[in-house]
């Protein structure tokens, strides 16, 4: 866990919120599922070892990376946990996986011709069925019989999970889901077998198909950061983990007519000050954010003037002192107001943040 802050931007990151969100799903909607962390893109880039102890620690069975340098991350930071690598490896890190004892998905045939060339120690493995999203995985049923017979027959695999991942969890039609959930059992009653582990739901799935009881874990991502983009009438209170904030590094007096930034596209419409943030795009503050607000001291205050790839600037209503806190997002404005302002999802918004900006865990935070 890094926290040394040379720089006055940074993330602050809740854990023990994470804990709480992670609790509170079991208790409500998985209570009789294993939870899969979902901490790829270094946990949604809430830091991605940090995230893995404090969910383990609340319950959570295993984890969910990407690729397999996210699994030799958690590894090398002595996580034991099961660790599923939800994208496709090439066959010729078999080995690699092996290694770290990372458990890889298998969805096509192609991609085992050439795995089955391995002959090390035994990889476990997922398969995939795909129910509709048309992402990974395999369409049919036989398809996914001849994946098992072939694996079966090879020493080096041991099969201990089936999965599908749902392209419309987050639609509150919820039509599409039920086709692709029904895909998915009737697979699974054709298979006429039983896995380890028989995952579908992603957050919104483990919300919306909190019933069913033909899968015995969920793979759990952005409901577990405490983030929903949609109204969703939960028992609890989700709190969000992460929050962005800088300072105001340099505040000087403006007269109006005078005009700021790269450009100058804003003109002061009166006197007043201006305020000189360090964040810019190359944090993943994109350029679009100009005319958007921060909160600093219980105001909203304006971005004017072309966002820079260092700092941004803000109309001030008054001469506020140097190192005045500045909040992109957190408690004043929600990262879902922010990502629906920027016409995206707050999963996008977390992502971008780029990781030059350090993370300070809240516990490390007075
Ligand atoms: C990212 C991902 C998840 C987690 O999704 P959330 O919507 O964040 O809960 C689950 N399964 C797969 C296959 C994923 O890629």
């Amino acid at each position: 866990m890094k926290s040394a802050i040379h720089r006055d931007t940074w993330l602050e990151i809740d854990l023990a919120a994470i804990q709480e969100n992670v609790q509170n799903i079991k208790q409500y909607y998985t209570k009789e599922k294993a939870i899969f962390a979902v901490v790829k893109a270094d946990a949604y880039h809430h830091g991605a070892v940090a995230v893995a102890l404090a969910v383990l620690q609340a319950g959570a069975t295993g984890l969910c990376v990407s690729n397999l340098d996210e699994g030799i991350e958690l590894r090398e930071a002595g996580i034991q946990a099961p660790i599923l690598v939800m994208g496709k490896i090439a066959p010729h890190y078999l080995a690699v996986a092996q290694k770290y004892l990372l458990q890889v998905t298998v969805s096509d045939w192609e991609w085992l011709e050439q795995a089955l060339m391995y002959e090390g120690a035994k990889v476990q493995v997922h398969l995939k069925f795909d129910s509709g999203m048309n992402r990974l995985g395999a369409k049919t049923s036989a398809e996914l019989k001849y994946l098992l017979e072939r694996l079966d027959a090879h020493e080096s695999f041991e099969v201990v999970g089936l999965f599908t991942h749902y392209a419309t969890s987050d639609d509150t039609n919820q039509t599409d889901l039920l086709e692709q959930y029904t895909r998915f059992i009737a697979l699974l009653d054709e298979l006429g077998m039983t896995f380890t582990y028989i995952h579908a739901s992603n957050s919104y799935g483990a919300i919306r198909l909190a019933t069913e009881k033909r899968t015995n874990a969920v793979r759990l991502g952005i409901l577990m950061y405490g983030v929903a983009d949609q109204a969703l009438d939960l028992p609890f209170t989700l709190k969000p983990a992460m929050k962005l904030f800088s300072r105001l590094l340099e505040v000087k007096a403006v007269t109006a007519g005078e005009r700021v930034g790269y450009g100058l596209t804003y003109t002061c419409p009166q006197d007043g000050y201006i305020g000189v943030v360090p964040i810019g795009y190359a944090d993943g503050w994109w350029r679009r954010n100009q005319g958007r607000t921060v909160y600093i001291d219980g105001q909203f205050c304006e971005i004017v003037g072309r966002v820079c790839m260092d700092q941004l600037m803000v109309w001030l209503p008054k001469k506020y002192p140097a190192m005045t806190i500045v909040e992109l997002f957190g408690k004043h404005i929600p990262i879902q107001q922010v990502a629906q302002e920027l016409g995206t999802i707050s999963y996008e918004v977390m992502c971008a943040i780029d990781m030059r900006v350090p993370k300070v865990f809240q516990s490390e935070v007075n």
